[in-house]
């Protein structure tokens, strides 16, 4: 799931007002944006299998340092008390916390029984609704569009940036989003490393446009 995590994301703007959306986002994507660098390094495994389920070409082997729930839950707390030890802001902290793990139940809905509960057990979750694109299509896009209308009516623009800058963030987002669902699958392992850190420009670009929006009172 992509732009699922997004979108809760973008809906706790309201709970944690003082934190940037590309906080917000980074907390609900940070299993992603930890995996490709233990790809990288071989730590964790995916393997590429057309058909595995409809709607993405990945089988996901082994990440249990990124996806189990143990390990999320870990993260959360890492991520939520860094920064906490930064901004002092226990809101803010807490909901980072929640986000980091909001992640693994969100991927356990959509994948195939290959999430672990902790590192080191066989056992595999998983809803499977990536059996079915059409399923996963209106599921995520409805949840995406929640996300957007809780943030869009929590923040106002404060110039350009902030309303037309918001709007391309959102085509951006569904673009990759489409190009991860209807294009054709990655040729290699590393190119689904690299492509995956992409999502770090989404970060940067959510908290650019964040500063460019007010939060209403
Ligand atoms: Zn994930």
């Amino acid at each position: 799931m992509i732009i699922g995590h997004y979108a809760v994301a973008m809906a706790a703007k309201k709970i944690a007002p003082k934190t940037s959306l590309g906080t917000l986002i980074a907390s609900a994507a940070l299993l992603d944006l930890i995996w490709p660098f233990l790809l990288l390094l071989g730590v964790e495994q995916v393997v590429i299998a057309p058909g595995t389920t409809a709607f993405t070409p990945l089988d996901f082997t082994y990440y249990p340092w990124s996806h189990s729930l143990l390990a999320s839950v870990i993260w959360g707390i890492v991520f939520g008390g860094v920064y906490y030890a930064i901004t002092n802001y226990r809101a803010g902290a807490f909901v980072c916390a929640v986000l980091v793990p909001s992640h693994w139940v969100l991927d356990f809905v959509v994948h195939r029984p290959d999430l672990p509960l902790i590192p080191g057990s066989d056992a595999r979750y998983g809803l499977g609704l990536w059996n079915s694109v059409a399923l996963t299509l209106v599921v995520e896009l409805f949840i995406f569009a929640i996300g957007v209308v809780l943030y869009a009516v929590a923040t106002r623009p404060r110039d350009n940036i902030g309303s037309i800058g918001f709007i391309v963030f959102l085509v951006l987002t569904l673009g990759l989003y489409g190009a991860a669902v209807f294009g054709p699958p990655p040729p290699s392992v590393s190119a689904i490393a690299w492509t995956d850190m992409g999502q770090f420009l989404f970060v940067a670009l959510a908290a650019f446009i964040d500063r460019h929006r007010h939060v209403v009172r």
